[in-house]
């Protein structure tokens, strides 16, 4: 069984290699049978380029993705998009959003306040804060993201960890609490396997976590964030095993952002 990437990254967001187009072939070589794009839609908080697309390339993105749709007859190449969870603007994100039609939006929380979480430039943060409180807030912005409503799936759900740092306390209570506010806000989730590749070294989510959304009944995707073209589908034999693991039976992909069930 040949899963589809709905994680795709291009070369708009300023840290993705090759040329666009070799990602569609990396996905058809690899016998999926659709794929989808998600790169990073700009910030409003900040503009760096080495983070996102810049605004005015968002229009590019989506004229480039459907070159590549009619391009590609007979294998379908969504237009998804990964948006940041930011409280102050989700007016401009709203917007943004209504202004393309996306086949999905991944809702991802990649900022507390102002620091970058996942930036190893700003890391040593961990090291001045508790890291049960960072959790705790991490898992707030995670479930605060699903109640907008802008979002049908959160991204690799426990990116917190990529560094290493791990909750010292149990978590099985906040993880619940998150698992139900994605059950009752219809938000899927994504197994995520550019976690392998990071300090980490896990999956995202890990299978604690992955256990108690199968539990609530949260759906899953499947993506490899790949930010070059050789990541396509990267270690997808390991996120099947990782879904099975905690009892998924069956994923969904999205078109027209509707969920579309399909066997495991
Ligand atoms: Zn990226
Ligand atoms: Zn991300």
């Amino acid at each position: 069984m040949v899963i589809p990437d709905f994680h795709i990254h291009t070369p708009f967001c300023g840290h993705a290699g090759g040329e666009i187009q070799q990602y569609v072939a990396a996905a058809r070589g690899l016998g999926m049978p659709e794929m989808g794009f998600a790169d990073h839609l700009p910030l409003f908080h900040l503009t760096d380029p080495s983070l996102t697309m810049g605004r005015e390339d968002l229009p590019l993105y989506v004229e480039r993705v459907r070159q590549l749709q009619a391009a590609n007859p007979g294998f379908p190449v969504r237009l998804g998009i990964e948006a940041d969870y930011i409280v102050q603007h989700l007016d401009d994100v709203a917007k943004a959003l209504a202004s393309y039609p996306f086949d999905y939006v991944y809702g991802s929380v990649h900022f507390i306040g102002d620091w970058g979480i996942d930036q190893s430039r700003f890391k040593y943060e961990f090291e001045r804060r508790d890291i049960n409180e960072v959790y705790e807030v991490y898992f707030e912005h995670v479930a605060a993201a699903a109640r907008t409503g802008l979002f049908d799936i959160m991204t690799h759900l426990d990116v917190v960890k990529k560094y290493g740092h791990r909750p010292t306390k149990d978590m099985t209570a906040v993880y619940d609490g998150v698992g139900g506010v994605l059950a009752k806000s219809n938000v899927a989730i994504e197994l995520n396997s550019s976690g392998l590749r990071r300090p980490v070294r896990e999956i995202y989510p890990g299978l604690e976590l992955l256990k108690i959304m199968r539990a609530h009944a949260v759906p899953i995707t499947f993506g490899s964030d790949a930010h070059n073209p050789d990541q396509v589908g990267r270690d997808f034999s390991l996120l099947l095993r990782h879904a099975r693991a905690a009892g998924y039976t069956d994923y969904v992909t999205f078109a027209g952002r509707e969920r579309v069930p399909r066997p495991l």
